[in-house]
């Protein structure tokens, strides 16, 4: 099961008019002088950052095929490490710029500098400030250094700083202490995962880096905006990470005025057509690892099954809701909620066993529970094809007049079905929606787990 829910987040801007704006300047001096670009909250030093960043790398490389090419590679780096250089706050990391052999439009990045784009973006761009256009937007979350500040947010909510002081003054083994907390940086971890405020925060830097290095500083929100219109599905996760380009082109355009006079962005290099054209020559990407091999938490090579849920329960605090999960599962928080799994229970970032939760705020002002759940239900099958209502029935919960849908589905466990119950219920300004799964051989062993659990859903 993946789930494509998702709510919006407040708004986060991270420039502001300064007094150098009194002050007569050569007009780039003035426009950096303008934007002040501040990372938020973070327990880890820069140097931690490097190194949860190396300790993602190695995982990161035994999950995704790297491209082979040297000549893409080197222009790709090369291009990487000049963007770098225009960046506000790059302090010295030790950039690194890998092309990863997929269709899938999607670019992603590590804390420390560690920068991963996707064979499908050069394909898809049109030109070089395009591609320049991406690479600054990953190469901002590395400067804003959002990774650790999201794990940052993490811990503090759930260990005491005294402890957390400990976990983070030791020298090595940094990711095995944080695997303890539920962070991990796998492909689909947390620290890939943004929110609304953190892109918008990564939208101005690279809208700024790119003004500063001399392209079309408009070349990112564009590309934004091709592989919705263009590529739909092959940029399905770039587009669920990075949502409403509509709204982020409108907030880019309001920046590129206050960048400075405006001038002639450059748009393409020779470089650029040529790697684009080596890339389209070569043989096609390897298929993705079949599903039901597992990616994170689990010993590599066998989707051996979860150990039993514990009956001994601890409570998740949400966003307006509480609920308990068994002691021996694992959080893994995202921008669209939380997913509780046992380990090895998320297979290649699809969930078999396990409950996730999530706030989906429906498009429209007046709407009703039956028409959300259908259209989160909609929105569903997109990333699960053969999802299929089996039953659907109306409960309260904590009086609250909430939806109950069976589903059959296909599990990420090969060759396997799985069970899942989607209870939906309205809170504040959109809907909850609880969704357990597990696959169907196990569904009457996680039964009175999943029972205790809708039990105990407390919402505020
Ligand atoms: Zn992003």
């Amino acid at each position: 099961m993946t789930t494509q829910a998702r709510k919006p987040r407040g708004k986060n801007h991270i420039w502001r008019v300064g007094l150098a704006a009194l002050v007569v300047l050569p007009a780039v001096a003035f426009a950096a002088e303008q934007l002040r670009f501040k990372p938020g909250f973070n327990l880890f030093s820069r140097e931690q950052d490097v190194q949860v960043g190396r300790e993602g790398v190695a995982q990161v490389e035994k999950e995704v095929p790297l491209l082979k090419d040297p000549a893409v590679e080197r222009y790709v780096s090369d291009l990487g490490r000049r963007l770098a250089g225009f960046a506000p706050g790059n302090t010295d990391y030790p950039w690194t710029f890998k092309v990863v052999n997929s269709r899938e439009i999607n670019a992603f990045a590590l804390p420390g500098g560690f920068v991963y784009v996707n064979r499908g973006v050069l394909e898809a761009a049109d030109d070089e400030a395009q591609l320049a256009g991406v690479m600054a937007h990953e190469i901002g979350h590395v400067t804003l250094r959002h990774g650790t500040h999201q794990a940052s947010q993490m811990m503090l909510a759930q260990m005491p700083l005294a402890i957390l002081g400990g976990v983070l003054g030791k020298g090595s083994g940094l990711t095995s202490q944080l695997a303890q907390l539920g962070i991990s940086f796998g492909v689909n971890s947390l620290l890939l995962k943004n929110s609304r405020g953190a892109e918008s925060q990564a939208d101005e830097i690279g809208t700024y880096t790119l003004y500063q290095a001399g392209y079309d500083p408009k070349a990112m929100v564009q590309f934004f905006g091709i592989i919705e219109k263009k590529y739909p599905q092959q940029g399905l996760q770039f587009l669920s990470d990075h949502p409403n380009p509509e709204n982020r082109i409108k907030k880019v355009d309001q920046l590129i005025s206050q960048l400075g006079p405006s001038r002639q962005g450059r748009t393409d290099s020779p470089e650029f057509q040529v790697a684009k054209r080596r890339l389209l020559a070569l043989p096609p990407p390897p298929k993705a690892k079949p599903t039901g091999q597992p990616s994170r938490s689990t010993p590599s090579g066998s989707a051996v099954a979860p150990p039993a849920p514990s009956s001994r329960r601890v409570e998740y605090q949400g966003d307006g809701f509480v609920i308990a999960y068994p002691d021996n599962w694992e959080v893994q928080q995202s921008k669209d909620g939380v997913t509780l799994a046992p380990p090895g229970g998320v297979l290649s970032g699809a969930q078999a066993y396990g409950a996730s939760l999530s706030n989906y705020v429906p498009p429209q002002k007046n709407w009703g529970l039956i028409d959300a759940t259908q259209q989160l239900l909609d929105s569903m099958r997109q990333s699960n094809p053969n999802l299929r209502v089996v039953k659907q029935t109306s409960l309260k919960i904590k009086g609250r007049a909430a939806l109950s849908t069976l589903l059959e589905n296909d599990s990420p466990l090969e060759g396997q079905k799985e069970a899942d119950h989607l209870v939906t219920v309205r809170v504040r300004d959109g809907m909850l929606a609880l969704i357990l799964v597990a696959p169907q051989s196990a569904a009457d062993a996680y039964r009175p787990t999943f029972d205790a659990m809708l039990r105990s859903l407390d919402l505020h």
